[in-house]
């Protein structure tokens, strides 16, 4: 009777798990990547989002719900370049859903066909550095989001061909948004261009890169690396040295050690983030969110407001 029961409720849960009739069912593993997802996918598609917009998305605490979501899934959109290594490979291993698998066309990894930056030469884990195939932070720079929307998209035609205008139009829609608002986007950045910024996590590269900040100053020691005494104290002589203003900081990490970085330095802690939802304001999508980080680090460098 037991055993029956525990069929029944895991029936149940299938139930629950299924997409409305007709839709793909998605599984994205970080909000950026979802609301890019639906950018794309509109009504045509059901989201679910794996990790949480404040959780590091390096250590996302993977509960065993993921491994039903995986296993019901037509198709994952993963960021790839090692960002999930550590919670996604497990997961998909106990789905046991083929569509998912690594080379499947459900398995959509964003990271291919995207420039990735600081690709080390030999690879390196040995010292914990979390960034060992290169920097996995690429959507904060919105020509790669347009390049992950493209990747995304040929995904979904792929899966739901009697969809694909929809999808493309989707698109299309999206990378205009896109190249409306960079131009607005680095109008507001234009004053500050050149500054140097530092950072608690070594995730703003492809956001200085657009936009002409050069963010080389981390206060952890190595991606993945809690800060040390020792560390914080040789980032503070270079801030003062280099009079740098700002610190930018995802929500996740420890802003009390931003904040006695920044007490020592007379710089600002400036509060970002990654993903959509991450802070407040930012629920809206991937747009809204840069709309966000854009005016967070204006506000900072331009002392007024
Ligand atoms: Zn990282």
């Amino acid at each position: 009777m037991k055993q029956l029961k525990a069929i029944i409720v895991l029936l149940l849960l299938g139930a629950l798990c299924q997409p409305a009739l007709g839709k793909l069912n998605v599984v994205a593993t970080t909000p950026d990547l979802a609301s890019i997802a639906r950018e794309i996918g509109g009504d045509h598609i059901d989201v679910t989002t794996l990790a949480k917009p404040t959780e590091d998305p390096h250590f996302v605490d993977a509960k065993p719900s993921f491994i039903v979501k995986l296993n019901h899934a037509d198709v994952l959109v993963e960021g790839g370049a090692e960002l999930e290594i550590g919670w996604l490979p497990a997961l998909l291993d106990q789905a046991r859903n083929s569509k998912l698998a690594p080379g499947a066309p459900g398995h959509v990894a964003c990271a291919q066909g995207i420039p990735l930056l600081e690709v080390p030469s030999t690879l390196d884990r040995s010292r914990g550095d979390i960034h060992a195939a290169g920097n996995p932070h690429y959507l904060v720079d919105p020509a790669n989001a347009k390049a992950v929307a493209a990747h995304i998209t040929e995904a979904f035609c792929a899966q739901d061909e009697k969809s694909a205008d929809y999808y493309r139009a989707n698109l299309k829609k999206f990378t205009d948004a896109i190249d409306a608002k960079l131009n607005e986007w680095e109008r507001v950045l234009a004053p500050f261009k050149g500054q140097q910024l530092a950072a608690y996590h070594n995730s703003w590269l492809y956001f200085g890169n657009r936009f002409g900040f050069k963010i080389d100053l981390f206060l952890e020691p190595k991606p993945g690396i809690p800060p040390t005494p020792t560390h914080l104290a040789e980032v503070i002589t270079k801030m003062r040295q280099d009079k740098v203003r700002g610190i930018l900081v995802d929500p996740y990490l420890n802003r009390r050690t931003a904040e006695t970085v920044a007490e020592k330095t007379g710089a600002t802690v400036i509060d970002v983030s990654q993903f959509p939802g991450g802070m407040k304001g930012t629920e809206g999508g991937y747009i809204p969110l840069l709309d966000h980080v854009v005016n967070a680090v204006a506000r900072a460098l331009g002392g007024s407001k």
